[in-house]
């Protein structure tokens, strides 16, 4: 009797840890298990909680926001040291003045020396106040996402020119869906999302996408690429490298720029990414399986020889990733040791059999949940009997 007074004192305190998961991050045995597409629950606590970000400021027509803070800077408004020129590598002649960058006319465009792939970027630039010129030939410049996709940079604000040529146009390619320009001398603020091309063994799996946003108005909208941009020809679909330089366009005029920051973007699920859309039935089962084994491993922390319930649990909470023989065995050596010790425990003592009500119930849900979506039979002799013992108690009945 002493034993059993033990486990239930200890039951109660060791519930702590699993109870204190499910408040903070979700349950297990909860939401839709995981499938052939799909290697988390819904609602899974074991799904990797999204990185924190510190968000920046807006910017003012006066003044540049600040960029969020896993933004990796390339002009902050004091130097050109993250530029170089785009034709021979060697030091940036474009001018800085009050914070800000100014292309110098026939100096030829700048790159970054960093080299990155998918991002969220974001741009800051200005036409001249002074309009001089028309269409393509006033406030011209250009953001080259990997040196060869052009989002157009144009002082488009009453100023007609061909539409795949407008500001925030993909050049040559899409125009944007809306001219959403501020008068020349005020700062034009560009959000752009950019996936690049993905080819596998020489065909393409993904054609890449961008979106981009123009002073908070949608302008690209997940729009499809067709290869790089150029000017006169048709693009042309086409394998990218995985990372290139960002370079901006010298095109004549005296255009200005300012915060500049980009935010590398996750894997995608064609190359290896589990996030953002549903996955392959390969990638799916392969994920599950490291997920089985990392909470298998964690059940094995859970391990008390008093109470053998947060083990259980960890250890049927694996099967939903992947249905183990072997652990499928040791639950339900484990679950029929459980049972034995609280049928025990209702014979000899009444009173201490209450206190294993919620815990009893909770491994009934957990054989239900695991039996609905067929990971265990439902006919699996432990749940068969857990549920009895519960209706034997009244237990199944609402109080
Ligand atoms: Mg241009």
């Amino acid at each position: 009797m002493k034993i059993f007074s033990l486990l239930a004192t200890t039951c109660l305190i060791l519930f702590v840890a699993p109870a204190t998961r499910a408040a903070s991050s979700g349950s297990a045995f909860y939401g839709d298990a995981p499938d052939e597409h799909h290697p988390w629950a819904v609602h899974d606590p074991n799904r990797p909680q999204p990185k924190v970000v510190t968000p920046g400021t807006f910017s003012t027509p006066e003044q540049p926001g600040q960029p969020p803070s896993d933004a990796i800077v390339l002009f902050d408004g004091s130097d050109l040291s993250k530029w170089e020129s785009a034709k021979d590598g060697g030091s940036p002649k474009w001018l800085i003045k009050d914070g800000v960058m100014q292309v110098a006319p026939s100096s030829g465009d700048l790159r970054t020396k960093d080299k990155f792939g998918d991002c969220q970027l974001h741009i800051e630039w200005a036409a001249p106040k002074e309009v001089k010129g028309d269409s393509q030939g006033r406030g011209n410049s250009g953001i080259f996402l990997m040196g060869r996709v052009e989002i157009q940079v144009l002082d488009s604000y009453n100023n007609l020119t061909y539409a795949d040529g407008h500001a925030a146009s993909i050049y040559s390619v899409n125009p944007p869906m809306a001219n959403a320009l501020r008068p020349p001398g005020e700062f034009q603020v560009y959000d752009i999302v950019f996936r690049r091309p993905i080819y596998k063994d020489g065909q393409p799996v993904d054609p890449g996408h961008v979106t981009v946003f123009v002073n908070g108005v949608l302008a690209q909208d997940h729009t499809e690429l067709e290869g790089g941009t150029g000017h006169m020809g048709r693009a042309k679909p086409g394998p990218f490298p995985e990372k290139g330089p960002l370079q901006l366009q010298d095109h004549g005029n005296p255009m200005r720029f300012r915060n500049i920051w980009y935010r590398e973007l996750p894997a995608r699920a064609v190359e290896g990414g589990t996030d953002g859309q549903p996955l392959t039935t390969e990638a799916t089962m392969a994920k599950r399986k490291e997920i089985a084994a990392a909470i298998r491993q964690d059940a094995e922390t859970h391990a008390n020889g008093a109470n053998a319930m947060p083990q259980l649990l960890r250890l049927m909470e694996s099967l939903e990733y992947e249905k183990d023989e072997p652990t499928v065995q040791k639950v339900e050596q484990m679950s029929g040791q459980y049972l034995q010790a609280l049928k025990q425990l209702a014979q000899g003592s009444p009173d201490q059999i209450k206190a294993k009500k919620d815990e009893a119930k909770r491994l009934g849900s957990a054989f239900s949940f695991l039996a609905r979506f067929k990971i265990l039979p439902a006919d699996f002799a432990p749940k068969v009997e857990i549920e009895q013992f519960i209706k034997e108690q009244g237990w199944d009945k609402k109080s």
